[in-house]
C-alpha cells in the first residue's frame, strides 16, 4: 500500500467513526462545544489590557502599565521563610478541604467567629465562585452595585444566576443608597454583593451608610449579603466590617477576605469566607469537587502573615496614601478629567468624558487603546467595571513608574480645556 493510500484509509475510517460518513473533503475537524453557561463571558478586560501592554513591551515598545491590581511590594521575608520551613518540614500534603486548623482559627479569632464559620480557599475569588455555585438556581438574582470588580457579574452568570447591576455614580460617591437597594430587590433576589474598600473606586462605606442599607435588608429576610473586604487594611479613612456593624445580619452574611492585597501575596492564592456554618458547609461541598484544600505551604505562610508582626500594614498604608495623594493631585491638574479622592484600596477612577469628547473618542475603550498605543501607558476602561466614561489607574506601582505614566498622560491631554 502506498503512503497516500494508507493515509486515505486512516482518514476515511476516522471520519466514518466520528461522523458516520467518509466526509466530502476528508478533512478532520475536531468539534468544540462551548458550554452555554459561559456564553457572553470573555477573558477579563484587565487581563486583556495587561497582556497587550506586555506584548508591546516584548516587541521593544516603552510601555508603562498602571493596569493591574496587585501591590508592587514583595511578600514580607518572614512570611516567605515560614513557607520554606513548612515545605521542608513536610507540610506538603493534602489539607482538610476547609483549610488548616491553625489558619482557620487565626481567621476566626480575628473575626470573633467560630472555626466552623470559616473556610479557606484558593484566593478570595474562589470563595465568591463557591458561594454562587453553592446557592444560586437558574434565574436567581444577585444585586451588584456598579462600579464593581470585573469578576462579580461573570461569576454570577457562570453559576446560572442573573446579575442585577445598580448604577452608583460619582455623585453618590460610587455607593449604593437604601432607595436604590430597595428598588432592586425582587422575589428572586438571593444576594447583595458589597465591596468596601472598593475596586475600582476606593470608596469606603461608613457605619451609618451600612446601617441604612441594613434597615432595608432587615425587611427582606431572603436576601443574603456577600461583603468583600479584601482591601481591608488599605484604608485612608476608618474602615468597618459589615458583620461588625450589623451583627443582627450575621446569620445571612458571608464576609470575604484574604492575604493577596494587604500582605502582597497575590500569587500565593489564599482567601477565606466567614459565614454561618450551614453556608460554609455548602461552600466546602463545592470546593471539595473543584480544588480540595488550598495549597498547604501557602496556608502555612498565610497563618504566619495573620499571626506575625502587623506593623508592615501601617507602613504600607502610609506609603500608599502618599502615592494616592500624588496621583490624585497630578490627575486633577489634567484637563478633561474629574478625579474623586479614593478612601481606600489602591485605585483611582477619574471621569474622562470631558477629555473623550474633546479628543473625539466615542468610548472609554478606544480612549484607553489610544493612550496605550500612542502614548505608551496602559490603563483599564471604566466599562470593564460596569461604568463607562471612566478609567482605572492603579497606584500600587513604584514612584518611578507612576511619574513616567502620569507625565505621559499629561502630555497626551495637554492643550485640552
Ligand atoms: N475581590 C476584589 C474586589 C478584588 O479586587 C480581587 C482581586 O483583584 C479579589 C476579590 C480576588 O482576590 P484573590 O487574589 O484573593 O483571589
Amino acid at each position: 500500500m502506498t503512503n497516500n493510500l494508507l493515509n486515505f484509509c486512516v482518514l476515511a475510517s476516522y471520519n466514518l467513526r466520528q461522523n458516520g460518513s467518509f466526509g466530502s473533503d476528508m478533512m478532520i475537524t475536531a468539534s468544540f462545544h462551548r458550554a452555554e453557561r459561559i456564553n457572553g463571558l470573555e477573558i477579563s478586560e484587565i487581563v486583556q489590557i495587561s497582556e497587550q501592554a506586555a506584548a508591546l513591551k516584548s516587541l521593544g515598545h516603552d510601555v508603562v502599565s498602571l493596569s493591574t491590581g496587585e501591590p508592587d511590594f514583595p511578600t514580607p521575608v518572614h512570611i516567605v521563610e515560614a513557607a520554606h520551613k513548612a515545605a521542608l518540614s513536610g507540610k506538603t500534603r493534602y489539607t482538610a478541604t476547609i483549610g488548616l486548623w491553625d489558619l482557620r482559627s487565626a481567621i476566626a479569632a480575628n473575626a470573633g467567629a467560630s472555626d466552623a464559620e470559616v473556610i479557606v480557599s484558593t484566593g478570595a475569588k474562589q470563595v465568591l465562585a463557591n458561594a454562587m455555585l453553592a446557592t444560586l438556581n437558574p434565574g436567581d438574582e444577585v444585586i451588584i452595585p456598579a462600579p464593581f470588580w470585573t469578576s462579580y457579574a461573570d461569576i454570577v452568570t457562570m453559576a446560572g444566576g442573573r446579575p442585577v447591576i445598580v448604577a452608583c455614580g460619582m455623585e453618590d460617591g460610587f455607593k449604593l443608597t437604601p432607595a436604590k437597594l430597595e428598588a432592586a430587590i425582587t422575589r428572586r433576589t438571593r444576594w447583595l454583593m458589597l465591596n468596601s474598600p472598593s475596586n475600582p473606586t476606593g470608596a469606603v462605606y461608613t457605619p451609618t451608610e451600612l446601617r441604612t442599607l441594613g434597615e432595608v435588608l432587615t425587611r427582606h429576610v431572603n436576601v443574603w449579603v456577600l461583603s468583600d473586604e479584601i482591601y481591608e487594611h488599605l484604608n485612608y479613612v476608618p474602615f468597618v466590617r459589615f458583620a461588625d456593624v450589623l451583627p443582627e445580619l450575621r446569620d445571612r452574611t458571608l464576609s470575604v477576605n484574604g492575604v493577596s492585597k494587604a500582605y502582597s501575596m497575590t500569587g500565593w492564592r489564599i482567601g477565606w469566607g466567614i459565614g454561618p456554618a450551614k453556608l460554609i458547609s455548602a461552600l466546602a461541598t463545592v470546593q471539595g469537587q473543584i480544588t480540595s484544600g488550598a495549597c498547604s505551604i501557602a496556608q502555612a505562610a498565610a497563618t504566619v502573615a495573620l499571626t506575625g508582626d502587623q506593623s508592615l500594614l501601617c507602613e504600607r498604608r502610609t506609603e500608599l496614601r502618599a502615592r494616592r495623594d500624588r496621583v490624585v493631585a497630578a490627575l486633577r491638574a489634567m484637563p478633561g478629567l474629574e478625579c474623586p479622592l479614593p478612601e481606600g484600596a489602591f485605585y483611582v477612577f477619574p471621569r474622562i468624558t470631558g477629555a473623550m469628547a474633546q479628543l473625539g473618542h466615542a468610548d472609554d475603550a478606544t480612549f484607553c487603546r489610544w493612550l496605550l498605543e500612542d502614548h505608551g501607558v496602559a490603563l483599564v476602561p471604566g466599562r470593564a467595571f460596569g461604568v463607562p466614561g471612566h478609567l482605572r489607574l492603579s497606584f500600587a506601582y513604584s514612584d518611578a513608574e507612576l511619574t513616567k505614566g502620569l507625565s505621559r498622560m499629561a502630555n497626551a491631554l495637554k492643550g485640552l480645556r
